[in-house]
């Protein structure tokens, strides 16, 4: 991590907030995930195959404040959260510790029991609201250094309009979702930056990149590399300025923070 050069001076490393955060926030908690292959929507499970009479005990709908290790504890599942999640993975997504209200799990941990489809994909527009594989963070687990709104004399603003992830030059940086590049390049105090769009019009920014690696037009997916972080334009060392706007706009940004959580994403 550096140790300094953030835009500002930098806070504590150690705001590091994944942990176990269910993400119950906003409408994203409420999609039901189009996974699950064939099963009923609902938590009653008539659709069921008779025949799999045993496997009807071994199969669990999350509810809100539920984590893998939670109901690992509660189910007595064996190999603990851990053999959850591997055999939940394709549900879960990257993170197990992000898990969400309707998502379908197994708690027979047997490796024959994996039974989770391939990962939901854009099955659907509202796909974009679901809240578990359509999203992610931009560089991995990297902490925030200078959060949203902080004020300073260094924006034209008079404030920060999105947050800084700690990261040295030369890291790879990810889209947080499926969108399509309207920015690439030179672009002022963001030195060279991306700028995408999304399904919901929403756009995210990604600055002071060493360079990007993608082109205007473009389309990407959840977590493709963008570009590679640097220390361009507006700034005093190395690290990834990220931005959430509402319009192509300087100006229009919103709480980043905010935003990838109501996807399902804790940063
Ligand atoms: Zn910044």
């Amino acid at each position: 991590m550096p140790a300094q050069g953030q835009h500002r001076k930098p806070r504590s490393l150690s705001r590091l907030t994944r942990a176990c955060v269910v993400a119950g926030v906003g409408a994203a908690a409420v999609a039901v995930p189009l996974v699950g292959v064939a099963q009923s929507a609902s938590a009653a499970e008539p659709a069921k195959a008779p025949a799999a009479a045993t496997a009807k005990a071994q199969d669990y709908t999350v509810v809100r404040g539920d984590t893998l290790a939670k109901i690992a504890a509660a189910h007595h599942v064996k190999g603990g959260w851990k053999a959850l999640y591997d055999a939940n993975r394709k549900v879960v997504g990257a993170d197990p510790g992000i898990i969400h209200p309707g998502q379908h799990l197994t708690l027979n941990t047997a490796p024959k029991a994996v039974k989770a489809p391939a990962p939901a994909k854009k099955a659907a527009p509202a796909a974009v609201r679901k809240a578990d594989t359509g999203w992610t963070r931009p560089v991995g687990d990297a902490g925030i250094g200078t959060g949203y709104k902080s004020s300073g004399s260094l924006w034209s603003s008079g404030h920060h309009t999105g947050v800084d992830f700690l990261v040295w030059s030369g890291t790879p940086v990810h889209s947080v979702a499926a969108g399509t590049v309207v920015q690439a390049g030179a672009d002022g105090a963001y030195g060279n930056d991306v700028i995408i769009k999304h399904a919901d019009g929403k756009y995210t920014l990604y600055g002071h990149l060493t360079r990007p690696v993608v082109s205007v037009g473009q389309t990407v997916t959840e977590g493709q590399e963008i570009g590679i972080s640097g220390a361009t334009g507006n700034v005093t060392g190395p690290h990834l300025h990220f931005e959430v706007r509402t319009t192509p706009s300087y100006g229009s940004d919103i709480d980043p923070v905010a935003y990838l959580a109501s996807h399902g994403v804790t940063v």
